[in-house]
């Protein structure tokens, strides 16, 4: 049931005219649990999606081409000390190859994605020249495919964001996970909570489009949620994802207990009708081609983490889930989106999303900047 000081009707129908919503109103709607009410709740996310998007879905490759890291994140079983680990670092040549594979199949962005790789980042090279070769192959994979891309790179120094932007990537993807920030500091050991978020701005002050996202299932409070999606609105976020935390095993994190979708279904409802025109993923990545209709149930409205099988690539928070039997693929997801009443966008329909959104940033990116900065020394 509903709680006494608000009525979700009016919520949901104040969301659906396109106003904003309190903390407080975020928080409630957050903690919805009466099954009838969290479908009203699905069904007017849906709802926005139509207003923003009709019945038009977005779809992206996903390249994990080095599982390296130097960090030791206690969520994630690609840590620097998970060594249970058969790690590998793919060929300029078979990055190529296999986003060409993908772009051939229709989708509508490449994903790039590593760890901090300590071949990139090996301390005292940690400067513009080791990552040269990061730039050129975004370049190259730009020329082959004709797609979009997406790099979800880590922490990189100032100037190879700036050679990035240069280059013409679309996206720069790099998730806070939470922006509680003591929770993040037992997610994200040794890393810096400010400088992960300046990084985000730097690249839209760059003309990047951004990627933020969270996650659920780590400890955090409803308070924290609200807080996140609040951080996602002021910062202009172009795509919002959240993703079920999967407990992995040899990490600090491998016996904690893990948590169904629901909470996540829930929280990509809620970034609909809060951030209304952004991107929202629904991830393949923890529940597979199974969990999928579900998220297109609660707002999503792209489908990430397609996978190309025989390539030898690993997902993230379900590493190997339906990747090698090709189930992370269009035919299969295809037919998915059909049954929800949703269709492939065109390629065109795409490009001209991301023109409007690069156009909306060159008119106020400073302004958001400054504005976050000064919050965030409060
Ligand atoms: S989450 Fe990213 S930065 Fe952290 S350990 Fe995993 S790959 Fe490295």
């Amino acid at each position: 049931m509903t709680g006494a000081r608000f009525n979700l009707i009016d919520i949901l129908d104040h969301l659906g005219q396109k106003h904003s919503a309190t903390k407080d109103e975020i928080k409630f709607i957050l903690g919805l649990s009466d099954p009838d009410e969290i479908q009203q709740l699905f069904k007017a996310a849906r709802q926005v999606r139509g207003q923003h998007f009709g019945n038009q879905i977005f779809l992206y490759g996903f390249l994990y081409f080095s599982t390296h890291c130097q960090n030791n994140c206690n969520f994630c079983r690609y840590r620097r000390s998970n060594t249970r680990l058969v790690r590998y670092r793919k060929t300029k040549s078979q990055i190529i190859e296999a986003a060409r594979d993908m772009a051939d199949t229709g989708v509508h962005l490449i994903d790039l994605t590593m760890g901090e790789d300590p071949q990139l980042y090996l301390p005292g090279s940690f400067g513009r020249n080791a990552f040269q070769g990061l730039v050129n192959m975004v370049k190259a994979v730009q020329d082959e495919t004709g797609c979009p891309v997406m790099i979800s790179p880590g922490i990189l120094p100032d100037e190879v964001l700036k050679d990035l932007a240069d280059a013409g990537t679309t996206f720069y993807a790099c998730y806070q996970e939470t922006h509680n920030r003591d929770l993040y500091h037992n997610l994200r050991h040794g890393q810096g909570f400010e400088k992960r978020l300046e990084k985000k701005q730097l690249a839209k002050s760059l003309g990047m489009l951004i990627e933020e996202g969270i996650m659920t299932g780590v400890g955090e409070s409803l308070d924290d949620l609200a807080d996140s999606i609040i951080w996602m609105r002021d910062l202009s976020a172009d795509q919002a994802r959240v993703m079920t935390f999967v407990p992995q095993a040899n990490t600090p994190m491998g016996n904690a207990a893990s948590q169904d979708s629901l909470k996540e279904r829930i929280i990509i409802a809620v970034m609909r009708l809060i951030l209304k025109d952004c991107l929202i993923p629904a991830s393949l990545d923890v529940d597979g081609l199974s969990g999928l209709k579900e998220r297109l149930d609660a707002g999503a409205n792209v489908v990430t983490s397609i996978v190309p099988p025989q390539k030898g690539l690993a997902g993230v928070a379900n590493h190997s889930l339906d990747i090698e039997d090709a189930k992370r693929t269009l035919d299969h997801i295809i037919p998915i989106l059909n049954s929800c009443g949703l269709f492939p966008a065109s390629s065109e329909a795409y490009q001209s999303w991301i023109n409007e959104r690069q156009h909306l940033l060159k008119r106020s990116p400073v302004k958001r900047f400054e504005a976050k900065k000064e919050a965030m020394q409060c």
